[in-house]
């Protein structure tokens, strides 16, 4: 398969990136052999796992749509890409064309949706990435139907249904007058109809009601051979999979996450957190009678200056406090519980530390971010390692 050549048996840093360029200071410090001051850990091994078991916990016939914007939720493309295709994915969805065309560079033999909006200086793209665009109108239908009549080409669609949310899609009460002159569009063929639940980890009962409106809806236009879907991971947790529903749309819950406060709900899955957000101390000094360690990432290392004073990271395996004061490029902790804690110790923000874990939902609540939020929070500057 394509890509093997990055499949190895150790840790190793992620070079590429091609499309930013910026990283070559990641190759000083390799070829050097200096050590990191503030990386991420992703757990590929886990990743794919995850991947495998929400794919087997799928009913029959049900396919799997693997959400991977914001380069798979911060955890590495086109790395991870390899591990869903093993894991089992059958269709990539994206946030834009931009994503969309990064996907192409690994993956050519599944279909990729773009989830958002599509400017209409984009649309063209479409058929360079062979990317089905989710379309929200009848009148952006007809614009893709004219430029497909153009290149000769046909392009798959999606309808978009707002059931709800109040962004993009077709308003759930214009479905009628919208929906059905886009099954006549001759270069079109649509391959799928969906909607986004707005707040299915908070609201159970406004999802019920967006499901209803939605199965409505399905059950009215759908036809054979189409994708019909609204699952995200938090409706996972409650809404059936059952007709006319036959694809789900799971994102956090791939990266070992659960959406909900109390970590109740996907127990049978067996899932495991991907990332982890490690830094070192720098330098350790004495202030007011507490020993105070300097740690090597910052807020321009996604380390946020606003934490609550539950914040704790883990050092020589103990929580330690977060102390005010963090700047740029390092922050500061109290590690008074740790009498040999030293320059270069290993800081762990989000991750294990022997039998000690922070979780990533601990983390975003003391730094009063969601979850999804702390995952893509983590800047460029923050060297990437990849282990199998
Ligand atoms: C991001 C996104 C998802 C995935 O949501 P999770 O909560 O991460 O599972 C699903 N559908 C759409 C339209 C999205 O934008």
């Amino acid at each position: 398969m394509m890509g093997a050549w990055f499949i190895r048996k150790f840790f190793y840093i992620f070079l590429a990136s091609r499309a930013i360029g910026s990283d070559s200071w990641e190759k000083v410090f390799q070829v050097n052999r200096l050590p990191l001051r503030a990386w991420i850990e992703v757990d590929l091994g886990r990743l794919e796992s995850n991947v495998r078991k929400i794919k087997a916990s799928l009913p029959e016939g049900v396919k799997y749509i693997c959400v991977v914007k914001a380069d798979a939720y911060g955890h590495s493309m086109p790395q991870s890409l390899v591990r869903f295709l093993n894991g089992g994915a059958d269709i990539f969805a994206v946030a834009n064309l931009y994503e969309a065309s990064r996907v192409r560079e690994v993956v050519s033999n599944r279909p990729v949706l773009v989830l958002s909006p599509i400017l209409k200086e984009e649309r063209p793209l479409c058929f360079d990435y062979d990317a089905t665009p989710a379309v929200s109108s009848y009148a952006e239908a007809a614009a893709f139907d004219a430029l497909a009549g153009e290149a000769g080409r046909k392009l798959n669609i999606q309808i978009k249904v707002d059931s709800g949310m109040g962004r993009s899609g077709v308003w759930f009460e214009r479905a009628d007058e919208e929906i059905p002159p886009m099954f006549d569009l001759k270069n079109l063929r649509v391959s799928g109809m969906f909607t986004h639940l707005s707040s299915a980890d908070i609201d159970p009962f406004y999802t019920m009601k967006q499901v209803s409106r939605f199965r409505e809806i399905a059950l009215k236009y759908g036809r054979e051979g189409m994708l019909i879907h609204l699952h995200n991971s938090a409706a996972y947790k409650y809404v059936k999979v059952d007709p006319p529903f036959n694809a789900v749309r799971t994102g956090l819950l791939q990266y070992g996450i659960n959406p909900y406060n109390d970590k109740s709900g996907y127990e049978n899955l067996g899932l495991l957190p991907v990332l982890s957000f490690k830094s070192r101390i720098t330098s350790v000094g004495r202030r007011n009678g507490r020993r105070l360690a300097s740690v090597g990432a910052g807020y321009a290392d996604g380390v946020p200056s606003g934490f609550t004073s539950d914040a704790r990271v883990l050092v020589g395996g103990i929580r330690c406090p977060m102390m005010g004061a963090i700047n740029l490029d390092e922050s500061l902790v109290c590690v008074d519980a740790v009498p040999n804690a030293k320059v270069g110790d290993e800081v762990t923000f989000i991750g294990r530390q022997g039998d000690a874990e922070i979780d990533l939902c601990d983390y975003s609540r003391w730094t009063s971010r969601i979850p999804w939020e702390s995952m893509v929070a983590i800047p460029r500057r923050v060297a990437r390692i990849l282990k199998d």
